[in-house]
């Protein structure tokens, strides 16, 4: 099914046209009537000599009305253009002409109606003047055909040039992201909340899930209808009328979009190339204008990017920053207006903008990059854009459909162009900066505490802000490849060893001999580290390097000291079932404090465990 949609200036004949060829008025169907609905937008249909199905989108023609014109041509396949041939070219036709051009309608019939009122001369007179206007748009080839609606003249011609108009029409694309911009919300008496639109980008099913934005409100598509039947499925580019569950008419308004759950985010900044039509005036730096895409209109400023005007038939970056939120996706189309007239449009290159500094020409090149690239080129700056990034993340920001995301993704991989860390993604450089920042993460860590023997992971972790699945396995990934050493909760570099300078190795020496001169009573750890200016860093590595067992606050054994106490500790309760701290303290003729120490120390270790006085084993 087709959808065609009539363009041209008020009272030439657009709405007798469309009735005199489907039978239908279009700005007076009963039911609309009698649900009181404003109309602003007709609805028709017919079928071609071919068999062929098309909707009709009548839209007015009067200057106030020429939202109503962009609500409904986004999505058109063939425009018909409507001129009375006792008028011809007029102020709104030219509008309209731009405005098609705009959003890039590329087939287009002319009728050259109201055959009845103007004689031979003439009318060859004004078939002249439009061929010659068409000449100088991008619908040159548009064939113009002569029609009275009041005589019958020419309608059977005017059918058959549409069926030709559309002869080479491809199909609407089905990229699997639907979009119905709304431009009609009713209700229907026991029936519900009705939404109607061009449908475009995918299929909607009866019975789906939907998503409307901006809102974020959900709803299920209770039925669909196309021209008053119902359908299970429609397809892009089919007039669909939408039953939406769970949704008022008060949630509702034109300009909103009905589409799946989860991927079109509204937005308030985009990145566009704008064309300024070669009869607007120049368009300075910040001017306020109106922006049209969809069926949505939104106050907008336009920030040129490049300069600080932006001239008559030129195309430019620009930025519009706009006074509400519209759901819009990449490649969208979109005009400008003052209140007045039509100054211009283009394309959404990027939907989701960040702030840019004006003429920069990295931003202009990225721009470019944006609208012109390859499915290659575009993936690979959507996960560039950060170090790492999974499917639906650059889904979202390469605006690409999520099959050719999967593929591409894939193609890249095979080429090595894309590095994978399970469901994340990275570029050579974006792979190169992450682990950069995580290896001088830690080599800082390394080179700030040179005497420990790696970093917690914990730390490592939050200093470079991942979340810990990913992180996990980017350290497994960084181990395999030997860049890292990981313990159980602790990574270091590979060639890093705690190394002690020449003081420190002194001092080291000195505490260990301290510690020799009484191995089961030695010196309080305290005091000796005191005495000999020890800092804790020093202390804590050679407890790391096992130099020495530490049991307490103030005491610790030289390692051969502590395995032999063990070692008689639990001989001793292997013979007699258990050992009391008195008989620890005999053992090795010392103190009850040391005694104490190391069992308390040894319950800890899980060696022993106390029953009423006395340890046994565990
Ligand atoms: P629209 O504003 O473009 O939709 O124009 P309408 O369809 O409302 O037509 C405007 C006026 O022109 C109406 O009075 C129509 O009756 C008249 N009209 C439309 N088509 C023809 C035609 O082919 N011949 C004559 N004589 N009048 C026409």
């Amino acid at each position: 099914m087709y959808v065609v949609g009539t363009a041209g200036h008020v009272d030439h004949g657009k709405s007798t046209l469309v009735k005199a060829l489907t039978g239908i008025d279009p700005d007076r169907l009963q039911e609309e009537k009698d649900r009181g609905m404003t109309i602003d937008l007709g609805f028709a249909w017919l079928e071609l000599p071919s068999g062929r199905e098309v909707s009709i989108v009548d839209v007015p023609g009067h200057e106030r009305f020429i939202k109503n014109m962009l609500a409904g041509v986004g999505g058109i396949d063939v425009a018909l253009l409507v001129i009375a041939a006792d008028e011809g070219i007029m102020p709104q036709t030219e509008e309209h002409l731009a405005i098609l051009e705009l959003l890039r309608v590329k087939r287009a019939v002319v009728a050259l109606t109201k055959r009845d009122l103007v004689d031979a001369d003439w009318l060859e007179l004004v078939v002249e003047d439009v061929s010659a206007r068409l000449q100088r748009s991008t619908l040159s080839g548009a064939p113009v055909v002569v029609v009275s609606a009041v005589t019958g003249e020419g309608l059977a011609d005017l059918l058959a040039t549409l069926d030709r108009a559309l002869d080479n029409t491809p199909p609407r694309e089905d990229l699997g992201r639907p979009r119905l911009p709304i431009d009609r919300v009713f209700t229907i008496a026991g029936f519900g909340t009705v939404v109607t639109g061009t449908l475009i980008g995918g299929r909607l099913q009866a019975g789906q899930e939907l998503e409307v934005q901006p809102g974020g409100l959900k709803a299920r598509a209770r039925g669909l209808q196309m021209h008053k039947h119902k359908v299970e499925v429609a397809q892009p580019g089919n007039r669909v009328a939408a039953n939406l569950a769970g949704l008022s008419t008060d949630d509702l308004r034109r300009g909103q979009v009905v589409t799946v759950p989860g991927w079109l985010r509204p937005t308030l900044a985009l990145d566009v190339s704008l064309r300024l039509l070669p009869a607007a005036k120049p368009l300075p730096h910040n001017a306020t204008v109106t922006f049209h895409a969809g069926s949505a209109e939104a106050v907008a400023r336009v920030s040129l990017l490049e300069g600080d005007q932006l001239q008559p038939g030129e195309t430019g970056w620009a930025q519009l920053r706009l006074g509400e939120p519209v759901a819009l996706a990449k490649g969208d189309l979109f005009v400008l207006r003052t209140p007045n007239e039509t100054i211009g449009g283009g394309e959404v290159v990027e939907p989701h903008a960040r702030r840019h500094r004006r003429r920069q020409a990295d931003v202009a090149e990225a721009l470019q990059l944006l609208q012109r690239g390859s499915p290659e080129e575009l993936v690979l700056r959507a996960v560039d854009q950060r170090e790492l990034a999974d499917l639906p993340a650059i889904v979202q920001r390469s605006g690409l459909p999520a099959d050719q995301v999967r593929a591409t993704v894939q193609a890249l991989l095979a080429e090595s162009r894309l590095v994978q860390v399970n469901e994340h993604y990275a570029t050579g450089a974006s792979w190169e900066r992450l682990t950069g920042r995580l290896l001088g993460t830690l080599s800082a860590y390394h080179q700030q505490y040179p005497l420990r023997s790696g970093m917690p992971k914990e730390e490592l972790k939050s200093r470079v802000g991942l979340a810990a699945r990913l992180f996990n396995q980017l350290l497994e990934r960084l181990e395999a490849a030997g860049r890292l050493v990981q313990s159980e909760s602790s990574v270091r570099l590979p060639e890093h060893r705690p190394a002690f300078d020449p003081a420190q190795q002194r001092e080291a020496e000195r505490l260990l001999e301290a510690l020799a001169r009484d191995r089961f009573s030695p010196p309080s750890l305290t005091d000796l580290a005191q005495e000999l200016a020890l800092d804790a860093e020093l202390l804590g590595a050679l407890v790391e390097q096992r130099q020495i067992v530490r049991v307490g606050e103030s005491i610790a054994y030289l390692p051969d000291a502590y395995d032999e106490m063990v070692a008689k500790i639990v001989e001793r309760i292997r013979a007699s079932g258990s050992i009391t701290v008195a008989e620890v303290r005999d053992l090795f003729n010392t103190s009850r404090k040391y005694s104490l120490g190391i069992m308390e120390h040894l319950d800890e270790q899980r060696i022993t465990r106390r029953v009423g006085d006395a340890r046994v084993l565990r």
